[in-house]
């Protein structure tokens, strides 16, 4: 077991043993430029540099810029003009969070940061009791809040390792990965959240977290996220072509679109549900907080698919239409048939049928929202009380209008 002596010890032993990486750089400079012109010649190094040499690296060290690595960086080009901003295949200045060309983005990373929270300024306390009491729960109701926390806890990691790993190298905005780095923290507070619902309740760990890869209906959906993210997270991918431009569109349109504009939908509705009859009413909080921010990601989502849409028209053809509706119904599809597997009898005022009307009036929504017709007609909400939580309709000035209730953990209400 390692000691503060141990950690002084390592530490005295590295100021010795290892050089300052300038003194590295200079020594490594002066290398270069003694055997840069017979670098075959077999002599052994002189065992100090000529002062030559030692005057070279010291220039290289005085003009050494302090964003080395930062590539391709040109020294005295023109300034930066909004027009050369672009989604995709930006060539200007990524290290330049200004001038703004898409305000609403800078918009909704302060509007993200201004809803900040952690899962622990929630009390848990109460589902503790209500959890491990053998009346507390119905076992479907219990089912539901094991089926929510066992799909959510790896999802939302699911969706941070897309963002990461795969859309940030590739949206070539600035201030939309500004908001991409605030929603990458936001995934990453959603799976503590859930972490610490589990850890609050006891649960196995190990059932839960394991539920996306043994749990057929919660696997499914976890299954269809993954696949479109395999192209983009290869490091060798990159944009420039239609068909390139396209995967990128495909990927944007199932992350945000169907994994946090469909999917989410059924178990926020079970669990809000469960809060709105006094139960599980600290998971239900910790879901309330998750759903407003995950609104704010779709709708980000859903404006930079319509802005790559508008300044790439070649992308979106009738193929890739067809392409994005048939994303949205087989994503609506699953989310059904995740319902009916968590819902087999009426519970918590709600069924499986009205959850597949509900989500059938969310798709007609997605498909909307990305410029497609509606492919439920008629289809309304049954559960008008989620509006009020998240209104569907008004999503933007939900937040806008209401934002200083989320500056502390307890002012929700489940009114
Ligand atoms: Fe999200």
């Amino acid at each position: 077991m390692l000691t503060w002596d141990d950690y002084n010890q390592e530490d005295s032993m590295a100021a010795t043993a290892a050089p300052e990486p300038a003194v590295v750089a200079a020594a490594a400079a002066a290398q270069e430029v003694v055997t840069a012109p017979e670098p075959a010649v077999a002599e052994p190094a002189p065992a100090e540099p000529s002062p030559e040499a030692m005057q070279a690296a010291e220039e290289v060290i005085a003009n050494m810029d302090a964003s080395a690595g930062v590539e391709e960086l040109e020294m005295g080009a023109s300034r930066l003009s909004v027009d050369e901003k672009a989604m995709i295949n930006c060539r200007a200045d990524l290290n330049q969070l200004v001038p703004f060309k898409y305000d609403w983005a800078w918009q909704k990373y302060l509007d993200g940061c201004a809803n900040h929270w952690m899962p622990q300024e929630i009390n848990m306390t109460a589902d503790v009791a209500t959890w491990k009491s053998s009346d507390g729960l119905s076992e479907d109701e219990r089912r539901i809040v094991m089926r929510s926390l066992g799909y959510f806890s790896t999802a939302d990691s699911l969706v941070a390792n897309n963002l990461v790993l795969g859309i940030y190298r590739l949206i070539t905005n600035p201030e939309c990965r500004q908001y991409l780095l605030r929603q990458a923290f936001e995934e990453a507070i959603h799976t503590h959240a859930y972490q610490y619902c589990i850890e609050s309740l006891g649960m196995d760990e190990g059932e839960i977290f394991n539920m996306y890869r043994e749990v057929p209906s919660v696997a499914k959906k976890a299954a269809w996220s993954i696949s479109h993210t395999h192209e983009l997270s290869d490091p060798n991918f990159s944009t420039g072509t239609i068909e390139a431009d396209q995967q990128l569109l495909r990927n944007l349109i199932g992350f945000y679109a169907v994994t946090e504009g469909i999917f989410f939908y059924c178990g926020f509705t079970q669990i809000l549900s469960m809060g709105r009859r006094n139960k599980m009413t600290g998971v239900a909080e910790q879901f309330q907080y998750i759903l407003r921010d995950e609104s704010m990601h779709l709708n980000f989502g859903i404006d930079v698919i319509n802005q790559i849409k508008l300044e790439n028209p070649q992308l979106w053809q009738t193929d890739m239409q067809e392409w994005a509706r048939a994303m949205v119904l087989e994503g609506t599809e699953l989310e059904i048939a995740y319902a009916r597997d968590t819902m087999p009898r009426g519970v918590l005022g709600m069924n499986a049928n009205m959850m597949e009307e509900y989500l059938q009036f969310i798709a007609n929504r997605r498909l909307a929202q990305i410029g497609l017709s509606e492919q439920f007609p008629g289809a309304k909400n049954p559960f008008p009380w989620m509006s009020e939580i998240m209104d569907l309709k008004k999503e933007k000035n939900f937040f806008e209008t209401r934002v200083t209730d989320y500056q502390t953990g307890g002012a929700l209400t489940w009114d």
